[in-house]
């Protein structure tokens, strides 16, 4: 395995690559790995014959008084887990490397982010944008994966290739979750115990939708009102509960058949904002 910080010589090494024929797969993280970023290296490694994961805390993607400077670093870790699951190359950028100064360029996506962490994280898809266009410049994957738990990114980000011409494809892939099905996240490092306990709530808010639709409630209205009183019986702060349609992300009014929709969270607790969410086919 590979750990490169350099662009040109992670570029040098894919160009040789490519011209052997290698099909290439993409993992863009954060790093602090946990069994979700590793579904996507699984996934990579089986569809791939060669694997590249990224790790690089994006500054620009974080808001101001928002966890870039205390969001979980363990390279050491992250390596042990990539060597152990047959990672080809990490790159590993400074923020120097991804960012020398002067900086002016950013790529903007357009209405999917009016809603959801985009209305609380203004200028944050801007600064996912960004970097991942740039990665996808520097790495050149044939495929690169993405995971269903931070969905508008996911969605933005397949509009972000179709818009600008990437030869990529994506693969979006399922939410990993804990026994008591907590989402799966780097974040859940800042949870205390008690908050840790009381963060099932989000995952069976989600159930309870779920639930609702298939018993025939229409009213977005209603479902998350039942959300919000469950959530309240907790130390959690509800950020956002929102039922948007899943290509367009625009809130739905009321609930039709076949539309397939995402319920959709954003929850503190304490100082971790825990996102997750739940893709249902209305029937
Ligand atoms: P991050 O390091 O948080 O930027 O995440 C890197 C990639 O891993 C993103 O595509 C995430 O959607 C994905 N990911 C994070 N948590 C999970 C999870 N619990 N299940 C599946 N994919 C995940």
């Amino acid at each position: 395995m590979k750990i490169i910080s350099s662009i040109s010589r992670l570029r040098r090494e894919i160009d040789l690559l490519k011209r052997d024929g290698k099909r290439v797969g993409f993992v863009p993280t954060m790093g602090a790995l946990h069994e979700g970023h590793l579904s996507l290296i699984r996934r990579a490694r089986k569809d791939n014959d060669v694997v590249v994961v990224s790790i690089f805390v994006n500054p620009t993607q974080f808001g101001p008084g928002e966890d870039f400077s205390r969001y979980p670093r363990n390279f050491k870790r992250d390596r042990a887990l990539c060597r152990a699951e047959g990672v080809d190359i990490i790159f590993y950028p400074s923020t120097e490397e991804m960012y020398p100064q002067p900086y002016r360029t950013f790529v903007e996506i357009r209405e999917l982010d009016r809603h959801l962490c985009g209305r609380s994280r203004p200028g944050h898809f801007k600064g996912v944008c960004s970097v991942v266009a740039k990665l996808f410049n520097i790495v050149s994957p044939d495929i690169a994966y993405f995971g269903q738990k931070d969905i508008q990114q996911a969605i933005i980000i397949k509009q972000m290739i179709k818009d600008l011409n990437f030869p990529i494809k994506m693969k979006i892939m399922p939410i990993i979750r804990e026994k008591d099905g907590l989402a799966m996240s780097s974040r859940n490092a800042y949870l205390s115990e008690k908050e840790r306990r009381e963060a099932t709530v989000l995952y069976r808010s989600l159930c309870l939708a779920r639930d609702m639709i298939r018993k025939g409630e229409r009213r977005p209205g209603r479902i998350i009102k039942e959300m919000q009183g469950l959530i309240a019986g907790t130390s959690g702060r509800v950020d956002y509960i929102e039922i948007v349609d899943i290509e367009s992300l625009a809130p739905i009014k009321r609930l039709k058949e076949q539309d397939k929709i995402v319920v959709a969270l954003a929850v503190w607790f304490g100082k971790a904002r825990l996102i997750d969410n739940i893709i249902v086919t209305v029937r």
